[in-house]
């Protein structure tokens, strides 16, 4: 079952950028996609440079992590991260001068890159996928088989978030430029990018730099959630499936604010600490999408923006149907998209379950959420339903006539499954 949901986009939709670039803290989080084993390279009193790496992930990826503004460590604190889980930071009092260290980095034009000196690169730029994903870059491409197609997702078919249509609109040229130069240093045949079927403003624009670019596609996919998830994105783009990675068939795929940073790292050697986020929701005087830099308070960008319409809201870290809610205490960091601020719902009334199957039939991973929420806690069964596979889209939730929160049953059994298996 296709569903195609409110896309409540107009708040932030064709508005200009902000930034907001000069936070009095930064509280710089000790993580890399879900490795938070890092060893952190600074102690409280040090003074840190903008782009230096303050801590390394000493796990599988080996990623550096980085300081998001010059001035003097104060020491480590927990925040809250775009997960909802509390996180150590390392917090650095920035002292408004962007002092960068003196760094030897070679530059060359984008095509000019050996495979290994972009792999190098992205690894050491810390880029990590910004879609929501946060997983290192590097990784996907880093790899023997065969890539036949890049995808660039630009679909963003969650509700309210518009940082990756408005990044496409503003940076078209640049994207377009680093799309071609990723195929020729990973001897790709070709690439497209994905946007959602309607979007013709965005259409004029990226036809407008694509005419030279002979192996860049445009394609349009249907307006359907979750259209952006990679699995159903490369199904549609290439007619072919895959079991657990999209290489099998020799597609890679990455968002288009990943490609961005790709072409920042590429072109000025410029770490990932800074990026475009929908700040949006009813619960705003002014939503839009800002420049924010890593470890951000978010409700320091919320005052800059203008503030919230009432003082009784609901914070969600990402969008309305994948994101989580947080609280003021929430920072930024490279794989959040959105901050939503909605008015506080009421205890919403939950029902018993009507057996309607609804939540069954709109699972784009072919689960059984009800049959998971009723097992939950029989760990022993409930691996046999495989929630491992639940995307956490949230369509079950959303679906369910009886507004039971199914997902954070099925989140649970997948937590449940997951920690076993470790
Ligand atoms: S949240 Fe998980 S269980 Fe629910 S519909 Fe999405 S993939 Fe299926
Ligand atoms: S959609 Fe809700 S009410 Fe219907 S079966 Fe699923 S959990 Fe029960």
């Amino acid at each position: 079952m296709k569903v195609i949901l409110p896309s409540n986009k107009k708040l932030t939709k064709n508005l200009k950028t902000i930034s907001f670039t000069n936070p009095k803290n930064v509280y710089i989080p000790l993580v890399v996609y879900n490795d938070r084993d890092v060893t952190p390279l600074v102690k409280k009193g040090d003074y840190v440079t903008k782009n230096m790496v303050i801590g390394k992930t000493k796990g599988n990826f080996r990623m550096p992590i980085f300081a998001s503004v010059s001035g003097e460590v104060l020491g480590f604190e927990e925040k809250l991260y775009a997960d909802g889980t509390h996180i150590k930071c390392v917090v650095i009092e920035n002292d408004f001068k962007d002092a960068l260290s003196e760094e030897d980095i070679v530059l060359k034009k984008l095509n000019e890159y050996s495979k290994e000196e972009f792999i190098d690169r992205l690894k050491e730029s810390g880029i990590v996928g910004m879609g929501g994903s946060g997983f290192p870059s590097y990784i996907k491409y880093n790899c023997n088989d065969k890539i036949k197609t890049i995808i660039v997702n630009a679909v963003e078919c969650e509700p309210y978030i518009t940082a990756d249509y408005t990044l496409l609109m503003e940076e078209a040229e640049s994207i377009l430029e680093t799309v071609d130069a990723l195929i020729e240093i990973n001897q790709a045949e070709n690439a497209i990018i994905a946007i959602k079927k309607g979007e013709e403003k965005l259409k004029e624009v990226i036809n407008s730099f694509i005419g030279t670019y002979l192996n860049i596609k445009l394609v349009e996919v249907p307006n359907f959630y979750p259209m952006g998830w990679e699995k159903n994105l490369v199904k549609f783009i290439t007619k072919k499936k895959y079991k657990k990675l999209p290489l099998e068939i020799g597609v890679v795929v990455s968002n288009v604010s990943t490609i961005y940073s790709m072409y920042e790292a590429l072109k000025y050697g410029k770490p990932c600490v800074e990026r475009l986020i929908t700040f949006t929701g009813e619960g705003l005087n002014t939503p839009g999408n800002v420049y924010v830099r890593n470890g951000t308070l978010v409700k320091e960008v919320i005052e800059f923006i203008g503030g919230y319409t009432e003082s009784d809201k609901n914070l969600i870290a990402g969008g309305p149907m994948m994101g989580h809610t947080v609280d003021e205490d929430l920072i930024i960091s490279m794989d959040l998209n959105c901050v939503l601020v909605k008015d506080n719902e009421k205890n919403p009334k939950i029902n018993p379950c009507l057996r309607c199957g609804k939540c069954e039939d709109v699972c784009p991973a072919k689960l059984s959420p009800v049959m998971i929420k009723d097992n939950v806690k029989n760990i022993t069964f409930v691996r046999t339903l495989q929630p491992e596979k639940c995307i956490e889209c949230g369509l079950c939730s959303f679906i369910c006539p009886a507004k039971i929160p199914v997902r954070e049953f099925v989140k649970e059994a997948k937590h449940s499954v997951c920690e076993v298996k470790k």
